[in-house]
């Protein structure tokens, strides 16, 4: 990655708060309170950016009022990946360019560094890839939180002091924020590296149970790429997904509707593999075979 390459701007808030953090963690005493906490929080944020921000707002799995819409699109703020509109902008694109050139983040391309977090702190993340949101644009509430992304933060962190002071505050707000910073680069690296495809979407793209598990689902990402516009990652009944689950409870409490179910590719033009047929139709270094399929969102 090149030093031109770089957000100036975004790169020092990022060491800031990694700073911040760390300096008042050292000085912080650990409690049990802190610790239930801090997984407590990482939980609810990251749900958050797999229900919100990845399904709902870069995928639409489902239908919603405008109102609960705007209730996920706080919830997607609170998970750091910035806003709805600008995480759906940069994850359509992956989806678009899925480990081909152009793609933001793809180990197979930029190697490790760039796909890790060199992406979040490039121009091009910040300032060129706001296309292909028109859809969310036109609700001038998601366009001001695109601005203001910042301030549902404050206030939690607020809300979070005003509950258990600086313990709860240090370990529950914002260590989770970096905690959950960087299970996302960790995730969207791995997700292209360990496990097994099931379909031949023409990327890199794996699933793994041991990552499905860590991320509420979101391990199912070959599966993912396949069908990028259905709420359920685990297509098979063995396959655990909290985040299609937190969907299904929605959609029993009136909060959503026309829920996408589907498993299975999103069309016949993606295979499954057959283990035998692996290294044939993946290539022997991993690369796409020729007649394979690239899945568009
Ligand atoms: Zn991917
Ligand atoms: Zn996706």
């Amino acid at each position: 990655m090149r030093v031109s390459e770089v957000n100036y701007s975004i790169l020092i808030v990022f060491l800031l708060v990694h700073w911040l953090t760390l300096d008042l963690v050292a000085t912080t005493d650990l409690s049990a309170e802190a610790v239930f906490w801090f997984f407590g929080m990482v939980g609810f944020r990251w749900l958050g950016f797999t229900c919100a921000a990845h399904r709902y707002f870069s995928h639409r799995v489902c239908s919603t009022s405008r109102g609960f819409q705007a209730v996920l699109g706080v919830w997607s703020t609170l998970t750091m990946a910035r806003s709805p509109i600008r995480f759906a902008s940069g994850h359509r694109h992956h989806h678009l360019f899925s480990d081909s050139a152009g793609d933001l983040h793809s180990f197979r391309q930029d190697g490790f560094f760039k796909s890790y977090i060199g992406w979040v702190i490039s121009k091009r993340y910040h300032e060129n890839v706001l296309g292909r949101v028109s859809d969310l644009k036109r609700f001038p509430e998601l366009v001001l939180l695109n601005q203001w992304y910042f301030v549902p933060n404050l206030v939690l962190l607020a809300l979070l002091y005003k509950i258990g002071g600086r313990e709860v505050l240090v370990y529950g707000g914002l260590l989770s924020i970096v905690a959950v910073w960087h299970l996302a680069f960790s995730v969207s690296v791995l997700f292209h590296i360990l496990g097994k495809p099931t379909y031949c979407t023409g990327d890199d793209s794996k699933n793994s149970f041991l990552l499905a598990l860590l991320t509420f689902g979101e391990g199912w990402h070959n599966n993912h790429h396949a069908n990028p516009r259905s709420a359920r990652l685990g297509h098979e009944w063995w396959q655990l997904d909290l985040g299609f689950f937190v969907f299904v409870v929605f959609e029993r409490c009136g909060l959503v509707w026309n829920l996408n179910r589907s498993c299975g590719p999103s069309h016949a033009g993606i295979p499954k593999i057959s283990p035998a047929k692996v290294p044939q139709e993946l290539g022997e270094d991993g690369a796409p075979a020729s007649g394979s399929v690239l899945v568009r969102l």
